[in-house]
């Protein structure tokens, strides 16, 4: 694994396509090459190659979390009622709502992802961000901090996500201040990882909820399975169906330049390059998961994957 991962680096590295995301003023500020990967196992192994220890902030990969943990703390039935589980085929920060519901379409977009900060916010209120970030951290084996820079950047310029935030108040999906709920927003999005956090973070999701590591249940058993569900549908922006098509496995990219992908009790993999292509995804990090899926056999519908070890083991 170590080997393959070195080789990946090296046969993607010289790969220039895409730009990093300017339209938060600081993200453009970093250095656009740099390529981190990192895979973690749920037997506790780390395998790592390139810049895995390199920082960014998370971006969106944040929401997949935050929806997990929502679902557990919240209910799933309540959360439901706010936002839906459908792919939109909407860029990630479409102002356009599920016309028959009038929710936003799923938790992966960003009206989806404020109504989630809403719905933690009118149960927490300011405990609501610290809850995100003690379990974003013990699902990444480490303290993890906020990105300072970046939040006050989108603060101060993220004037599309302000309007999303008061229809969905119109709407009734959030019922709280809508400057405290982006607030939560912000500062989720604006938290620093690697792509060796990733790993982590994936393989606590692999090891349904449990870091490997550690041994700390981090998420609940459901909550899991409700957001690797999600995240197969509906984590890569407008390429999530080509994504389950050609990768196969739940994975949720943000606009940093993170990927974190799910391999059903195996796997967890993090990815981080922040030249993107035009659905907003790394464009490195779609090759080596492309390369992964196909050289390991990770695709869910993979003919060597035998499925649910449970059934196969009652027909035994
Ligand atoms: N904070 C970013 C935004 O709301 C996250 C977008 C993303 O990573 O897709 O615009």
């Amino acid at each position: 694994m170590r080997q393959a991962l070195r080789e990946l680096h090296e046969r993607h590295a010289g790969d220039r396509g895409g730009a990093p995301a300017d339209y938060i003023p600081e993200l453009a500020k970093g250095d656009p090459d740099r390529f981190g990967l990192a895979i973690a196992t749920a037997g506790g192994e780390l395998f790592q190659a390139g810049d895995a220890l390199a920082e960014f902030t998370i971006q969106s990969v944040s929401k997949a979390f935050a929806f997990c943990i929502a679902i557990e703390v919240i209910g799933r039935a309540a959360v439901l009622g706010r936002v839906g589980v459908e792919p939109s085929g909407d860029a990630f920060n479409a102002i356009v709502f599920d016309p028959r519901t009038n929710r936003p379409f799923n938790p992966m977009v960003n009206a989806g992802a404020i109504t989630i900060a809403g719905l933690l916010h009118e149960r927490f209120g300011d405990a609501a961000f610290p809850l995100l970030l003690d379990r974003m951290s013990q699902a990444a084996g480490q303290r993890l901090a906020v990105d300072e820079a970046v939040y006050r950047s989108e603060l101060e310029t993220g004037h599309r996500n302000r309007a999303i935030g008061h229809l969905l108040r119109n709407c009734g999906a959030i019922t709280g201040p809508v400057d405290a709920i982006l607030d939560i927003y912000f500062r989720q999005c604006a938290i620093l990882v690697s792509a060796i956090d990733l790993a982590w973070m994936g393989a606590t999701l692999a090891h349904i909820g449990e870091h490997p590591g550690t041994g700390r249940q981090v998420f609940d058993l459901g909550a899991v399975r409700d957001t690797l569900a999600v995240m197969f549908t509906c984590g890569m922006y407008d390429y999530s169906g080509g994504w389950a098509f050609n990768v196969g496995i739940p994975a949720k990219s943000g606009v940093g330049g993170g990927i974190v992908g799910v391999v059903n009790r195996q796997l967890g993999i993090g990815t981080f390059s922040p030249r993107l292509d035009a659905q907003g995804n790394s464009v490195r990090g779609i090759r080596v998961f492309e390369d992964l899926a196909s050289d390991f056999g990770l695709h869910a519908f993979e003919c060597l994957n035998q499925g649910s070890v449970f059934v196969t083991s009652l027909l035994r």
